[in-house]
């Protein structure tokens, strides 16, 4: 055991420790429908869910994926940005004991391509409007099954379209589209009993899901996340958020599901605590604005990119934010002003934790309503150990010195899918290197200061340079491309290109872009193309991103 000077930090309420139920991380949803059946689960574009229609509706899907064939360890992709259907999908997933894939909607199909190979993925859950890119990605090796949805069966109008049933003039309903592989999600909720069904798990070993996070050896790399790793990480945040209510609290959920913080911090830990979840299927500020005003949230995690637009709204005056108790802000570092103009506006507490898809992904947070530290990610969380070794020898460095920010805990991932070398890098004996860099406090505060790991967070979502740089050097006139993240006022980060063309080619930047957006989604298309001659490189003919970053600071001002 290490020392941990951070328990003298706890707030009274928060014990040390806990035995978290070994069991499916379905069962958070059974309870919350046993307690409170008649609270609101979801609000999505004005209509109402509560919890025993989503455990009826998530137990009818789960019948369905049984009658599929799907069986323990099966995975199951699911492309959906937040809206009720993606929560059913999830928890039916869950249920058959299935391993559910959260696939980002913005991908490209050379993205998801690689997603649904690796992961093996039988069934894809998607949208009507995906429908396309999903064909595309799968063109080489079919999935099983496509289930197919649409937001439409949630607008008011018009009422012709329900769950892709197109409804004839005499009543009866017919099939729109749809053929062997592609199925539709609302007739297959119609067609199948809500029947119990709850795989027994062996919570510790058996995953719930395979968790994608780009690496920095090219494309995203599965997370594997067992039933224990998700029911413990719930549980933890849940038993940090104090003094709050089970069944009153609702949740502004803004921060998209398919990333793994939305994914604990919203959906989890709002069924686990039977809140009502008020879906917004992006994030748009004027939107989000709109909805605190009128809905009345009294959380609303999110990443700081999501404050900065807020706070920096022209309008924000005009809305009413006082509802907003709490939010916990994480993904990339808060900034204090940033802080303090949120707290101001809405007279709640914004406080800022930290994670990463390995560690399900909460390990840090500081205190909500007492003494926190600004600049700090707070504390670990209970039954969580840090530690900030000397990345060559692992030895722990001193108080005060940099390091390398190691993790062991109940949320600690069992590796990476199919990549037995690449989780060797990373777990050490249950210890999990996070590849951030930072330090601790004599009162066992944590800072995190740099990023081992090239990753660029940009308005808080991950770019991996190295699969960017790999789509440029395809490019026919590139002869050197690297790319680095520079700093941005708005989005924290921003995804630049430095490129060497070969020679005779012309400095054509919008080809470059237009290039970069046919194979990769938007957040990664570099924002800034610089062109030089050479990249500096080290002796053994690397290119020093970190100097081209700090060449970038110096030319620029840092803008
Ligand atoms: P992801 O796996 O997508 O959740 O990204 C995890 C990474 O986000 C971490 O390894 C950190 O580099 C970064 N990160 C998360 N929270 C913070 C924070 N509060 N401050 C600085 N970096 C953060």
């Amino acid at each position: 055991m290490t020392q941990q000077p951070w328990l003298k930090e706890y707030p009274a309420e928060v014990p040390h420790s806990y035995d978290y139920p070994k069991h499916n991380l379905a069962c958070f949803l059974e309870e919350a429908a046993a307690e409170y059946p008649n609270t609101i689960a979801l609000e999505f574009l004005g209509k109402k869910i509560t919890y025993d229609e989503l455990l009826s509706q998530s137990r009818c899907f789960a019948n369905a994926l049984l009658d599929l064939g799907v069986r323990k360890g099966d995975r199951v992709a699911v492309m959906l940005p937040n809206c009720p259907q993606a929560v059913i999908a999830y928890f039916g997933i869950l249920m058959t004991g299935g391993v559910v894939v959260m696939t980002n909607p913005l991908y490209v199909p050379r993205e998801l391509e690689h997603q649904l190979a690796d992961s093996g993925s039988r069934i894809i859950v998607t949208l009507d409007l995906l429908l396309n890119r999903v064909r595309q990605a799968t063109a080489k090796r079919p999935l099983e099954r496509i289930i197919v949805t649409s937001i439409r069966d949630y607008l008011p109008f018009p009422k012709n379209v329900l769950y892709g049933l197109k409804q004839k003039k005499d009543g009866t309903a017919v099939k729109v589209g749809y053929d062997e592989q592609v199925l539709s999600f609302g007739e297959l909720l119609g067609r199948h009993p809500a029947v119990p069904v709850l795989a027994e798990v062996d919570a510790e070993r058996e995953l719930a899901l395979v968790q994608y996070t780009g690496g920095t050896t090219g494309l995203a790399k599965g997370v594997m996340l067992t039933h224990y790793n998700l029911v413990a990480n719930t549980i933890q945040t849940r038993l940090w958020c104090y003094r709050t209510d089970n069944g009153k609290e609702r949740m502004l959920a803004a921060l998209p599901f398919f990333h793994v913080f939305g994914l604990t911090v919203l959906l989890n830990l709002g069924v686990y605590a039977a809140n009502t979840l008020v879906l917004l299927p992006r994030f748009e500020v004027d939107q989000v604005l709109k909805t605190i005003h009128k809905k009345k949230p009294t959380q609303f995690p999110g990443a700081p990119t999501m404050y900065i637009a807020i706070i920096n709204h022209p309008e924000v005056r005009k809305y009413d934010f006082s509802s907003i108790n709490f939010c916990i802000s994480g993904a990339a570092p808060l900034p204090l002003y940033v802080q303090e103009r949120f707290e101001e506006l809405t007279g709640g507490k914004l406080i800022e934790g930290y994670g990463l898809t390995e560690a399900s992904p909460v390990t840090h947070a500081n205190n909500i309503w007492e003494r926190r530290k600004n600049g700090s990610i707070g504390i670990p969380f209970p039954d969580t150990e840090a530690r900030f070794v000397d990345p060559d020898t692992f030895e722990d460095v001193p108080i005060g010195q940099i390091g390398e920010l190691a993790i062991r805990g109940p949320q600690v991932m069992q590796g990476y899918w199919n990549r037995p070398d690449e989780t060797a890098k990373v777990l050490r004996d249950g210890w999990l290197l996070t590849g951030d860099l930072g330090k601790i406090d004599e009162e066992g505060y944590c800072y995190i200061v740099d990023r081992r790991k090239d990753v660029i967070i940009a308005g808080g979502y991950n770019v991996y340079p190295r699969e960017v740089e790999e789509v440029l050097y395809e490019h026919p006139d590139i002869e050197e491309a690297s790319v680095a993240g520079v700093p941005d006022p708005y989005r924290g980060e921003t995804v630049k290109a430095f490129i060497v063309l070969r020679s005779g080619a012309a400095r054509d930047k919008e080809a470059l872009e237009r290039w970069c957006r046919e194979k990769l989604a938007a957040y990664k298309v570099p924002k800034q193309i610089e062109f030089r001659d050479t990249l500096p490189k080290t002796m053994s003919g690397k290119v020093l991103r970190r100097k081209l970053i700090e060449e970038e600071d110096g030319s620029s001002g840092g803008q």
